[in-house]
């Protein structure tokens, strides 16, 4: 929470860390912190000099402006469609990410990002051809709602982490920006309003439930019906089997008529085949489990095919009459590539920076396992611009 200088970086600190950090610092306590909370989570006002009522603090103000710091990084681009927004931030070091504010019927969902690219190297994923660059900073995920709240001017009441990352990838960070979302006095956003979403990493599975948060809502991306499909489109799974997952998954804690939500992206000719739904609903059958089924977003050189309205018809008839639990997710976003599996910054991808090696020596989850993968021609930035342009002038 304290940098090297010994700031004391605010976005990374629950109303009660504040408290004790101004009580060993200053003296201080809850007077001032709650009222550097409110200049920060209601006022949306990072600048101390704004507020007469901290400036009038004096010799404490002073000593404010120097210890404290809040690092908010500045938006370097938005693309809009059906009230969907995309925004991507640009980070101290250079590097992107990308967060989507999602309107909801009733209010509104914020997607964040919790690493810069991803280790993973799910095959459908854009962000998985980024490779790895590193995790985010408490600061630099309660940026993100911070932007969307006071930048974006919007009232956001769900968090899901289904940005860029693995979210268990970089536990800490994302728990402790979990535990800063839900301050009553900050952002306010309980645990029960924030999902989690992983590919499957069991050791982060593990360590979340031994948290025993039963609110907070864990959504695993299966996408697959047997261990064959699902490691040929998910390298985790050759670490990590579906049979082991399914008994972690079976210890998490739940609230009371709570699920574990699990993502299936239907991909036409790799995991949409009768035998396939019937498989699936077997492997959920003693789960406590509800599942989305995520029609697959065609990227412009994608391995893989979208599947047609009848085909996700059919696929949904076969599971309903195997009474499983099933809703179909809408594929917002598309034309801004802001539908699921499509973060991915393209001005990364193309810059010399990007690793484009998908996990580090030894693979996912200590050492087991060559876990890497192939990469697919990457699209050129001209090639964006001109899917911007495309979008902006309706010509898509
Ligand atoms: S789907 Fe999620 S876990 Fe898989 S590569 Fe993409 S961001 Fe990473």
């Amino acid at each position: 929470m304290k940098n090297h200088t010994g700031k004391i970086k605010l976005l990374e600190l629950t109303f009660s860390e504040l408290v004790s950090e101004l009580k060993k610092r200053y003296g201080k306590g809850a007077h001032h912190a709650a009222i550097l909370f409110r200049e920060i989570y209601s006022n949306g006002n990072i600048d101390l000099g704004k507020s007469p009522e901290i400036v009038r603090w004096k010799k404490l103000y002073v000593q404010l402006c120097h210890d404290l710091k809040v690092n908010l990084n500045p938006v370097v681009d938005t693309i809009k469609e059906n009230g969907l927004t995309k925004f991507v931030t640009r980070l101290k070091d250079s590097l992107e990410i990308e967060s989507v504010i999602v309107p909801m019927a009733t209010h509104n969902t914020l997607c964040v990002s919790s690493q810069v690219g991803c280790k993973m190297g799910c095959k459908f994923c854009e962000t998985a051809r980024l490779g790895f660059f590193r995790n985010l900073s408490v600061e630099e995920i309660i940026g993100q709602v911070f932007t969307a709240k006071f930048i974006f001017d919007v009232d956001i009441r769900n968090v899901v982490f289904m940005g860029m990352g693995e979210p268990l990838d970089n536990f800490d960070n994302v728990m402790q920006a979990i535990l800063v979302m839900e301050d009553q006095r900050g952002f306010d956003i309980s645990k029960r309003y924030i999902s989690v979403s992983t590919a499957g990493l069991l050791d982060g599975i593990k360590k979340l439930a031994a948290l025993n948060w039963p609110q907070i809502n864990l959504a695993l991306s299966l996408n697959a019906p047997n261990d064959q499909v699902r490691s040929q489109i998910m390298p985790i799974n050759k670490v990590y089997s579906m049979d082991r997952l399914r008994e972690v998954l079976m210890d998490f804690p739940l609230k009371k008529n709570g699920a574990v939500y699990i993502e299936y992206v239907l991909i036409k000719h790799v995991n949409d085949r009768q035998e396939h739904a019937y498989q699936l609903a077997d492997y959920l059958k003693p789960l406590r489990a509800k599942l989305n089924l995520i029609p697959y977003n065609r990227r412009t050189d994608s391995l893989f095919e979208a599947p047609s309205e009848q085909d996700v018809s059919r696929f949904l008839s076969w599971l309903v009459e195997k009474k499983v639990f099933v809703r179909k997710r809408s594929t917002k976003g598309l034309g801004i590539r802001a539908g699921c599996g499509q973060l991915g910054n393209y001005a990364l991808l193309n810059s010399s920076a990007c690793p484009k090696t998908p996990l580090p020596p030894g693979g996912v989850g200590g050492g087991k396992g060559n876990l890497l993968i192939s990469f697919t021609p990457t699209p050129t930035l001209p090639q964006r611009e001109r899917e911007k342009q495309s979008f902006r002038t309706g010509t898509k």
